[in-house]
């Protein structure tokens, strides 16, 4: 068995492992509240979480890990069914959460334990395989409901330790995030990460800009984050000098769960001089791919494979594409260490996940530049238009779309056409409700920047996009 977190045995200079707002854990403190999880979960197999973004959450999680059981993660904001749903699937032996955590009734069948931060015990003996369950997470449910995926202890290790090579992250990172624990980039990625590195965590509770700029001056070195979060970072960067300075100083700024706007991309770069570096990865496979901390950041591309991945792009009749021209368009399809085992429960979409040579069709489509990057075009579901002829991906019109000074947030879908088998649909937000640009102007200011056949042949205006709760467009959700 490897050792999931060696630094907690080290105990590195007694410095704060995790802080949670003006709550923190040193690792020696950390490895006894986590042992005293262990100790009271003894020979439970998989253990539910009430993942709120506290300190208990981080010590059930590492305290399960340790014991060798797997833990469930659950979303706090969850409605009453999707709980209940994750509850009877995946059919955990108890529950942890804080002292003081109101739960609903969907898990009020379950035996509740309450996890003591400042508890001391002996770690219990476990040896489990590095193929053994470490982690049930639930897909986002951006394109059906959320699936269970088993992530086993070997896909965390292989990882964080790519991670660690490309973006040269080590023991004396300091990293800053708001993100939620439900998720694997909040909990592998910004709880697991850290630990694993021997380094430290500030979690922010809930991620404002006046944290980051806070936290950035006072030593933090990295700071992770979603669209959504860098998007509130590129409108308040004009008003906040403090909050550029931190930026410009910081190690590390990565964005990833769903595509980094290149307008965001671009007025961070102009206001601070640093460039977003973004990584791509999914609930089911990890991390794939990512901008290397010394390779070239450039905006709307998730990088290279990170070392350990094999990834190819592949065409709708299977054969895989071998020119890197940035035209061909390919599904990525992925195998390393870093992918999960199975859909829990759900043998018939695990075996449709994989290829026979045991690939695993992420459902997102790409093309390769010619020096390796790899540029995300959109979902094979919802993000690709096939209309007079084209593939339309509709990431690149959103991005132009976005770059109109009218327009505050655009999704882009296909809707069947007689004449040209789908017609490019765009929904937009618009920045002053009582002035919306027209769909002439958008459709004029996308055919110039893109291509004519590009352009929005409908546009819709609404005052919000749906999005859950990692900030992402739910194109399913859409009026129809
Ligand atoms: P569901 O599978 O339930 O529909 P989901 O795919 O959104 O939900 P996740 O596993 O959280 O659930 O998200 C993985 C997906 O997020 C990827 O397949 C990809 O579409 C998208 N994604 C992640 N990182 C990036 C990125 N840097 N750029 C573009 N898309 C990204
Ligand atoms: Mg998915």
């Amino acid at each position: 068995m490897t050792s999931l977190f060696p630094a907690l045995t080290d105990d590195p200079d007694g410095r704060a492992a995790l802080r949670f707002g003006d709550r923190s854990l040193t690792y020696a403190q950390l490895a006894s509240a986590a042992a005293a999880v262990g100790e009271r979960i003894r020979g439970a197999g998989r253990v539910a979480v009430w993942a709120t973004p506290s300190l208990e959450t981080a010590v059930a999680v590492v305290g399960v890990l340790l014991a060798g059981a797997a833990a469930v993660p659950l979303n706090p904001r969850s409605g009453e069914k999707e709980l209940g749903h994750i509850l009877s699937d995946s059919e955990p032996a108890l529950l942890l959460a804080a002292p003081g955590d109101e739960l609903p009734p969907a898990v009020g069948g379950l035996a509740r334990i309450d996890v003591d931060v400042r508890a001391t015990a002996e770690p219990v003996a476990a040896d489990p395989d590095d193929g053994d369950p470490a982690l049930i997470v639930y897909t986002s449910g951006t394109t059906g409901p959320p699936k269970g995926a088993v992530i086993p202890r070997r896909a965390i290790t292989s990882t964080l330790d790519a991670l660690a090579d490309a973006w040269q992250w080590t023991g004396a990172d300091v990293l800053v995030h708001g993100l939620p624990l439900f998720h694997v980039h909040g909990l592998v990625l910004g709880v697991l990460g850290p630990l694993r590195r021997g380094g430290s965590l500030r979690h922010l509770g809930r991620f404002d800009t006046d944290g980051v700029a806070r936290e950035l001056t006072d030593g933090a070195t990295m700071l992770f984050g979603v669209p959504t979060m860098y998007h509130r970072i590129a409108e308040a960067l004009p008003g906040d000098p403090a909050l550029a300075e931190a930026l410009a100083g910081a190690r590390l700024l990565v964005s990833g769960s769903a595509a980094l706007p290149v307008h965001d991309h671009e007025r961070i770069a102009a206001a601070t001089g640093r460039r977003v570096i973004e990584r791509y990865g999914m609930t089911e496979t990890l991390m794939n791919t990512s901008v290397r901390a010394d390779g070239e950041a450039r905006a709307g591309t998730v990088g290279v494979p990170l070392p350990g991945v094999e990834l190819r792009l592949v065409e709708e009749d299977g054969t895989p594409l071998t020119a890197y021209d940035g035209e061909s368009v390919g599904e990525i399809q992925v195998r390393g260490p870093n992918l999960f085992t199975a859909y829990l429960n759900r043998p018939d979409a695990t075996a449709a996940a994989f290829t026979a040579g045991g690939w695993f069709r992420t459902g997102d489509m790409a093309v390769r530049d010619p020096d390796g990057y790899v540029r995300i075009v959109g979902r094979k579901a919802t993000d690709l238009i096939k209309s007079g002829g084209y593939k339309i991906g509709a990431g690149e019109i959103e991005n132009a779309l976005l770059e109109h000074p009218g327009v505050r947030e655009a999704a882009v879908t296909g809707e069947p056409d007689a004449d040209l088998g789908e017609r490019v649909v765009a929904w937009i937000v618009p920045a002053d409700a009582q002035a919306p640009p027209s769909a002439e102007e958008l459709a004029g200011h996308v055919a110039a920047r893109l291509a004519p056949h590009k352009r929005p042949r409908v546009v819709r205006y609404l005052d919000a996009l749906p999005r859950n709760d990692m900030g992402k467009i739910m194109k399913r959700a859409l009026p129809s």
